[in-house]
C-alpha cells in the first residue's frame, strides 16, 4: 500500500479513492499544478486534506467564505489533520497562537481568505512559513463568466509572480469550459493536469411542476419529506419571508436567509441549518456557496432560476453525501414576465445579452418533455442517453406520449429543406403556411407542405424546440443557425427509435401536476420521519433500521454540540447508514465503516459502540435518544 492509500483508510477512514481523488491527489504530491473541476460531493477538500498530511509544508487552502471557515477547519480537525484559518474574524490573541503554531510547524493545512492574500505582508509571512501547496477552493469565482464572480478573488493572480515554485491546484464545481480556461488563465496555471468528473449526480431527482399557490406547493412538498433537512430558494427577499413565513405557521422550523437581513441574523440562520437545529431554510441565491453540510436531503425552487447553472448548482446543494436526494422546481409564466423586467432595465449589453441567452436556456431546461437529467449534462457538454429513471419525465410522474409520427413528420421537413432553416421556417412549412420565404423557394410544392395542418404552427415550434432539446436536431454552427438532424433524428426518421415527449394538442404544456411523491414498493407509511428516511432507502430497509438511524442521528448531534461542530463533520448520513447495516460491536469492526478513521474511532467510537449494543439488547433507542 503507497503512503497516500495507507493515509487514506488510516485518517479518514475510507477504503477507496472517489474518481479522479487518486491522480489529482498523485499530481500534488508530484509538485504539478492542476485544474479540476468535479461536481459537489465529488470530495474536493479530501485532495488537499490528504496530501497535507504527507507534504514537508503547510497547504494553504484558499477559500472565499468567511463564515465557513471555522466549520472547514473542524471538518480536517475531526480526522486528525492539524488545521487552522486566518481571517478577519480572529483576534489579535488567535492570530498570534495560529502564527506561532504556523512557525513551529503544527498546522498542516491553513485556509485563509482572498482578502489575505492580497495583503503583501502576509505573503511574506507565508514564504518565512514554507507552503508546500495552495489550493484554491471555489476557483471559478475568479471567473467573470462563472455565476458567483469575487471581485476579491482576482489579487490571486499575484500568487504564481511571488511563489514560482509553489504548486497550484484549482478547485471548482462548475462545469463551463469557458470558466476553465478563464481560471488556468488567471492563475497562469503550467501545464496543469485537467480534470473534468463526471458531472451527472444520479442521486439527485428532478422535477418541475406547473406553479399555482406556490407557498401551499412548497409546504406539501415539505411535509412530504418527514423531519429531513432541505433549502427552498426563492428570487426575492420578500418571497423568502413570506414562504419561511408560510411554514413556520404551518410548524415546520423554518429561517430565512437573504442579503436584506442583518449579518448576524443570516449567520444565525445559517448556522441553525447546518447544525440541524432548524430544518429548512428559506434563501435568496445569496445562500450556498461553501455550504458543506453533506445531509441536505431535498432542494425546492419556487421561482424559475437565473440560469441552468445556476439550478445546477442550487440543486447540487443536496446529496453531496451521495444518498439520495430530492428537488422539485415550481413554474409559472409569470416567471419569465418578471425575468425580462429585469433583463430589459440592464444597462451593460454584454450582460443583457448574457441573462438573454441564460433565460433562453433555462425555459427550455423546464418547457422540455423528455429527461431533465439528459438536459442539464447536456448544457455542460457531457452526453446521456437519457432514461435516467431519476426524473419526472423519466419516471411517468410527468405524463408523455408518443409523438413519434408527428417527430417523423418535422424531420422530413428538415430534411427536404435542405437542413438548413430555423425551426419557425419548418413549421410554416409544416402547416402550410405560403409565406413569402416558402413561395420564393418552391418550398410550398414539397410534399411536406401543409402534411402538420392538423396542429397549430407553435405546436410545431414547440416539438421542434423539444426534439432539440433531446438531441433530435441539432444547429449546424453556432446559435441561430439552422437544424441538422443527428444519428438519434436519422434513428427516429427511419422508425428504428420513437420519440416521446409531453406536449399535448391542449395547451403549451400537457403535463399533469401529480402531488407527492411515488413512493416506492416495500415502504410502509409509518410517521414522518419514517417515510422521509424510508424514500431515501432501498426497500430493504426495515422499521428497526430506520429506529436505529434515528438513534443515531440523535447521538450524533449530542456529540456534535459538545464538541462545538456541525453534526455531518461528525459522521455523514453515509456513515451513519453503514453503521445501522453493519452494527459494529468492537473497534476494528468500527474501524471497517466508511468514514471512520482512527480519530474519529478514539473520539466517539465508545459512544456509538455502547449504543448500538444497547439497541441490539433492547429494541429501542436507550434512554430514548
Ligand atoms: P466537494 O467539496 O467536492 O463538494 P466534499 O469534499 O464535501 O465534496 O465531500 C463530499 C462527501 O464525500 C464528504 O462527506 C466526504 O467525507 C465524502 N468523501 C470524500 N472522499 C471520499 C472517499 N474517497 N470515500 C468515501 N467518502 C468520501
Ligand atoms: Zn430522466
Amino acid at each position: 500500500m503507497n503512503n497516500a492509500k495507507h493515509v487514506l483508510s488510516r485518517v479518514f477512514g475510507f477504503s477507496s479513492y472517489r474518481p479522479y481523488q487518486e491522480e489529482i491527489i498523485a499530481a500534488i504530491l508530484d509538485g504539478r499544478d492542476l485544474f479540476a473541476a468535479l461536481p459537489t460531493g465529488g470530495g474536493k477538500s479530501l485532495c488537499y486534506q490528504l496530501p497535507a498530511m504527507i507534504l514537508p509544508k503547510v497547504v494553504v487552502v484558499v477559500s472565499p467564505l468567511i463564515a465557513l471557515m471555522e466549520d472547514q477547519v473542524a471538518g480536517a480537525r475531526q480526522y486528525g489533520v492539524p488545521a487552522a484559518y486566518l481571517n478577519s474574524t480572529l483576534d489579535e490573541v488567535g492570530l498570534r497562537r495560529t502564527y506561532r503554531a504556523l512557525f513551529a510547524g503544527d498546522i498542516r493545512l491553513l485556509y485563509v481568505s482572498p482578502e489575505r492574500i492580497a495583503i503583501p505582508e502576509f505573503r511574506e509571512r507565508l514564504s518565512e512559513i514554507g507552503v508546500a501547496l495552495f489550493a484554491v477552493d471555489e476557483a471559478h469565482c475568479i471567473s467573470e463568466w462563472g455565476h458567483e464572480f469575487r471581485p476579491e478573488y482576482r489579487t490571486l493572480t499575484v500568487l504564481r509572480h511571488d511563489f514560482p515554485d509553489v504548486p497550484i491546484a484549482a478547485f471548482t464545481a462548475t462545469a463551463t469550459q469557458a470558466v476553465q480556461d478563464d481560471v488556468v488563465n488567471q492563475l497562469s496555471l503550467h501545464q496543469p493536469l485537467l480534470v473534468r468528473g463526471n458531472f451527472d449526480r444520479a442521486e439527485i431527482f428532478y422535477r418541475v411542476r406547473t406553479k399555482s399557490r406556490v407557498n401551499e406547493q412548497i409546504l406539501q412538498f415539505v411535509r412530504d419529506h418527514g423531519d429531513e433537512p432541505g433549502i427552498v430558494y426563492r428570487a426575492t427577499r420578500k418571497a423568502t419571508e413570506e414562504t419561511a413565513g408560510h411554514l413556520m405557521e404551518a410548524g415546520i422550523a423554518a429561517r430565512p436567509y437573504h442579503a436584506g437581513l442583518p449579518d448576524t441574523v443570516r449567520n444565525v440562520n445559517q448556522r441553525a441549518f447546518v447544525r440541524d437545529e432548524t430544518r429548512a431554510i428559506v434563501a435568496t441565491i445569496a445562500f450556498g456557496m461553501g455550504i458543506d453540510k453533506s445531509n441536505v436531503r431535498w432542494v425546492v425552487h419556487g421561482d424559475l432560476p437565473r440560469s441552468v447553472e445556476a439550478f445546477y448548482q442550487e440543486t447540487g446543494r443536496a446529496g453531496r453525501d451521495g444518498e439520495d436526494a430530492d428537488t422539485s422546481l415550481f413554474f409559472g409564466p409569470g416567471d419569465v414576465a418578471k425575468i425580462r423586467y429585469h433583463i430589459d432595465r440592464m444597462e451593460v449589453a454584454k450582460e443583457r445579452e448574457r441573462a438573454e441567452r441564460n433565460l433562453r436556456d433555462v425555459l427550455r431546461f423546464v418547457d422540455a418533455g423528455v429527461c431533465r437529467r439528459t438536459l442539464l449534462l447536456r448544457h455542460f457538454g457531457q452526453e446521456h442517453d437519457g432514461n435516467c429513471g431519476r426524473c419526472d419525465v423519466c419516471t411517468g410522474e410527468t405524463t408523455t406520449e408518443d409523438c413519434s409520427m408527428a417527430a417523423q413528420k418535422l424531420l422530413s421537413a428538415v430534411k427536404r429543406t435542405g437542413e438548413w432553416f430555423g425551426r419557425h421556417y419548418i413549421a410554416d412549412v409544416l402547416v402550410g403556411e405560403e409565406t413569402e420565404q416558402v413561395l420564393t423557394r418552391g418550398h410550398h410544392r414539397l410534399p411536406t407542405f401543409g402534411v402538420g395542418n392538423d396542429r397549430q404552427r407553435e405546436w410545431w415550434v414547440r416539438l421542434a424546440a423539444d426534439m432539440e432539446a433531446a438531441g433530435l436536431l441539432a444547429r449546424r454552427d453556432g446559435e441561430r443557425s439552422g437544424l441538422t438532424i443527428t444519428e438519434r433524428g436519422a434513428a427516429v426518421l427511419f422508425g428504428r427509435e420513437s420519440f416521446r415527449t409531453s406536449i399535448t394538442p391542449g395547451g403549451p404544456s400537457g403535463r399533469t401536476a401529480r402531488t407527492g411523491r411515488t413512493t416506492r414498493a416495500g415502504v410502509k407509511d409509518g410517521s414522518d420521519a419514517a417515510a422521509s428516511a424510508h424514500s431515501a432507502q432501498p426497500a430493504l430497509w426495515r422499521d428497526d433500521q430506520e429506529a436505529l438511524f434515528q438513534c443515531l442521528r440523535a447521538l450524533r448531534k449530542a456529540l456534535a454540540r459538545s464538541a462545538g461542530v456541525p453534526p455531518y463533520v461528525v459522521f455523514s448520513d453515509k456513515t451513519l447508514k453503514a453503521i445501522v447495516r453493519n452494527r459494529p460491536e468492537n473497534r476494528a469492526a468500527l474501524l471497517r465503516i466508511n468514514g471512520i478513521g482512527e480519530h474519529k474511532a478514539e473520539r466517539y467510537g465508545t459512544d456509538v459502540l455502547r449504543l448500538v449494543r444497547e439497541f441490539l439488547a433492547s429494541g429501542e433507542c436507550p434512554g430514548d435518544g
